[in-house]
């Protein structure tokens, strides 16, 4: 059993090897991150929108503010020239000057926020641009890597009819436990036992362990999951 399992997994290197040619071929990689990309975009896409609502919403308050304070301001320099009295009057211009020093803060809030506005404007359109060039790039490289992977179709159908040849000599339960792990991305999967040690992780293994290899039996190592048969 173990000597068929040892087969198979053999002949699974071969289809192993050429799912981590795919995996690792540049055409793939750019494929992805232009994937990533675009299924982030929306996220930035909200958040800017949300940050630009809530900057025309103070700008417009500041706007409101602006026109308010405006408003008294010519009220209260009209009141200052007309006024008879002279503490008065000195009183009126000294509430016209607060004033203006009040609009120069509200001004100079105003353009720093403008800045801030053009910067998310500027975000967008910047996002928009990347957003497009990752579009290009997925198509372009997807449509490669689909290419790629039917270039290697022909020889991994016949692996895979050779490897479908190999598992009937492989007792069922066996054969489930590797590809469980094998689908787990683990590789290989089998080992021969290194003395009294599991020959992937170099755990010790137990007396009983030991035993069962000792009886032909596969074991599973405890500590890296591998599957173990005797030497
Ligand atoms: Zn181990």
């Amino acid at each position: 059993m173990v000597k068929e399992l040892m087969a198979y997994q053999e002949t699974d290197a071969k289809l192993r090897a050429i799912e981590l040619e795919l995996q690792s071929s540049e055409v793939r990689k750019k494929a992805a991150s232009a994937k990533k990309f675009l299924d982030g975009v929306n996220d930035a896409v909200v958040n800017l929108e949300k940050r630009a609502k809530e900057l025309v919403a103070v700008y417009e308050n500041l706007g409101a503010a602006h026109a308010e304070f405006m408003e008294v301001f010519r009220e209260i320099s009209a009141a200052a020239e007309n006024a008879d009295d002279v503490n008065a009057a000195g009183y009126l211009q000294k509430k016209a000057d607060e004033l203006t020093l009040r609009l120069s803060n509200l001004e100079t809030q105003a353009a720093s926020l403008s800045e801030e506005i053009n910067s998310v404007l500027a975000s967008f359109s910047q996002l928009k641009k990347k957003t497009q060039a990752a579009k290009e790039q997925y198509s372009e490289f997807g449509q490669k890597y689909k290419e790629l992977k039917q270039s290697k179709e022909g020889e991994r159908l016949a692996i895979e009819k050779e490897l479908a040849e190999l598992e009937k000599a492989v007792d069922p339960a066996l054969m489930a436990q590797y590809k469980a792990k094998r689908k787990d991305k683990m590789f290989p999967v089998l080992y021969k036992v290194n003395g009294n040690l599991c020959g992937k992780c170099l755990v010790e293994l137990s007396m009983s362990d030991l035993n069962r290899l000792k009886n032909d039996e596969v074991i599973e190592c405890d500590y890296c999951r591998c599957l173990i048969s005797k030497a």
